[in-house]
């Protein structure tokens, strides 16, 4: 969601005379995007604006900004922390950007908006990817309602805001005939799509009208609510001929009490059921997951239900985080914090397990032909080629650069923890 919010800030820039430059010497305008979901995300931002302080002395004109998340909690204080500091907006601002800089130019004061609108205008802006990109991210809603105890992002995000069914179908067009080929679907629940607009739209009709869009031959989304993830969601993996067998589905741990204290609504046997019909719907189905280990309260034995429900699951992939406290959010209230070390030792563990799941995932697809659609060269050596399967697995091979965008056929060869090796067939 950042990386398509850094799109479309380039984009605005771009229509004011603006071009991007890949040195930040050589900048008059940076702006730095930030992510506050964990206290070590929040931290980089400091260090990197430590980083750019000198640029700032050596260039009087320079301009240096921030937005995202840090900025909407932390607003005036930002202005305090780093008194060279001219921009600081918020989520719901972006669109703004162009107005601030000449406020800023105008004025020679810092500008500090971090307010929120009933609609986010920048969910509408149309960031076209480079020319030969074969994958582009479409923002489908804004925000979230869901409030889960660990989380602040209803809170810098603001309320959940569905976009315009027609509106995303007329982008998603553009982008086919702009060249390209997959689609992902962007939204903190997507699952839940269209509740706030009132007018029977739902994300199931959403996929399905996608589908139809000629050119576009992969869609993807992220992220799904295991309670809102409803039979007629998961029918459209079996009904969707575009929709990949892929999707990541947070279940955060495997204890109910845990669960419940997280307010996530549902309870493990809810989860194992979405994950069983999703495997009859659609068999080989990949599924990815985030877990979050040392939430307050969180025992041992709690802890061992997460791995056994790992242990059910097997997922392919897996994002794994020590619970970070976030203030503002309702389990800083909660008792029985978990010691530093202690959630450091479980994580380890929970890694361990899944790079072990991981690799006999990887393992077992060797002898097999994959569909890869290429999007461009390795990042091991530049003779190569890199892709994705439509399971989301980063597949590496011989092959020139003439075939991006392109689907072939590929003989897997090796699997490593990361990424598969294989031979092009056609
Ligand atoms: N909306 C998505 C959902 O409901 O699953 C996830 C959004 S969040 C940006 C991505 C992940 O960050 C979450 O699934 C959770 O595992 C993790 N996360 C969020 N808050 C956290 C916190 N306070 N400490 C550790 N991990 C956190
Ligand atoms: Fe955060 Fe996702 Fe829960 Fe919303 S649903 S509060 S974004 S974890």
């Amino acid at each position: 969601m950042n990386v398509h919010d850094s799109e479309q800030l380039a984009q605005l820039l771009e229509g004011s005379g603006y071009t991007t430059t890949g040195s930040a010497k050589e900048a008059d305008l940076i702006i730095v995007n930030t992510c506050s979901i964990r206290d070590k995300a929040e931290q980089k931002v400091y260090s990197q604006l430590g980083r750019y302080r000198h640029l700032k002395k050596g260039k009087p004109g320079l301009m240096l900004g921030v937005c995202g998340c840090v900025a909407q909690q932390q607003g005036e204080r930002l202005i305090g922390k780093i008194p060279y500091l001219d921009l600081v907006f918020g989520t719901h601002n972006i669109h703004r950007l162009p107005e601030f800089i000449s406020r800023v130019a105008n004025t020679g004061r810092p500008v500090v908006e971090t307010g929120f609108h009933e609609t986010v205008p920048s969910i509408g802006i149309l960031a076209l990817p480079e020319k030969g990109s074969v994958s582009a991210f479409v923002t489908i809603m804004q925000g979230c309602d869901n409030y889960c105890a660990f989380c602040v992002v209803p809170y810098l995000r603001g309320r959940e805001e569905s976009r315009k069914f027609h509106d995303i179908l007329a982008e998603v067009r553009a982008l086919a005939v702009h060249g390209v080929k997959e689609v992902t679907l962007l939204g903190q629940n997507v699952n839940s799509y269209g509740k706030s607009l009132g007018n029977g739209h739902s994300f199931s009709g959403l996929l399905r009208a996608i589908g139809e869009i000629e050119g576009i031959e992969r869609i993807r989304f992220t992220t799904s609510h295991p309670k809102d993830l409803s039979d007629d969601i998961i029918a459209c993996f079996r009904d969707v001929g575009a929709l990949c067998e892929f999707i990541h589905l947070p279940v955060q741990s495997g204890s109910d009490a845990v669960l419940a204290r997280m307010n996530r609504r549902y309870a493990s046997a809810d989860y194992l059921d979405c994950v069983r019909k999703l495997r009859e719907a659609c068999p080989g189905i990949a599924i990815s997951s985030d877990i979050i280990v040392g939430f307050p309260g969180e025992t041992e034995q709690d802890f061992q239900k997460t791995l056994d429900l790992m242990g059910k699951v097997r997922f392919d992939t897996l994002f794994s985080f020590q619970y970070s406290e976030r203030q503002g959010t309702a389990a800083v209230g909660f008792d029985g914090k978990v010691d530093p070390d202690e959630k450091r030792r479980r994580l380890i563990e929970l890694q361990s397990l899944q790079d072990r799941h991981t690799q006999e995932k990887n393992d077992r697809l060797v002898g097999s032909t994959v569909e890869v659609l290429v999007e461009g060269p390795s990042r091991n050596t530049s003779r190569d080629a890199m892709g994705r399967t439509r399971t989301n697995k980063i597949v590496n091979f011989a092959g020139g650069g003439n075939l991006v965008g392109k689907t072939v056929r590929v003989r897997i060869v090796e699997a490593f923890l990361h990424s598969l090796r294989g031979e092009m067939l056609d």
